[in-house]
């Protein structure tokens, strides 16, 4: 049972580590599905829960409803969210002189920043298709 368990968590924390950036729980269902077969929508919640707790993955908001996982190691950067089809990417690298953009006076802790529009596959097959 508890190798089961555990078989279960390291296929969900090893699809969030080998993605191009952060997953919904949907999107973690179905990859680590592939592995583990017998995998349901609540166990995968239930695992993000746990490895949430041990603090080696995150919950990134890109959005409204949107709450998607990521490892916590990544280091600082950014999300390019695709609007077409929806996938999340990694953006490394980070805009200068945002703690300039705030009144005077003012000390800016932490940003977030999300990028949309198309990734390179949408936009590709927009123009194969057309
Ligand atoms: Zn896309
Ligand atoms: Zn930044």
């Amino acid at each position: 049972m508890s190798t089961r368990v555990t078989c279960q968590r390291s296929a969900i924390g090893e699809v969030i580590r080998s993605a191009p950036g952060p997953l919904h729980p949907r999107e973690i269902l179905n990859l680590a599905s592939r592995m583990v077969p017998t995998l349901g929508i609540a166990t995968v919640y239930r695992h993000l829960k746990h490895l949430r707790e041990s603090g080696e993955v995150r919950a990134v908001g890109l959005g409204r409803n949107d709450v998607r996982y990521e490892p916590t190691d990544r280091g600082h950067h950014h999300h390019f969210l695709c609007r077409e089809c929806g996938e999340a990417f990694d953006v490394h690298g980070c805009a200068g002189g945002i703690a300039n953009m705030v009144p005077p006076g003012f000390e800016v802790q932490e940003h977030e920043l999300t990028l949309f529009g198309r990734c390179g596959e949408c936009v590709t097959s927009e123009r194969t298709a057309g």
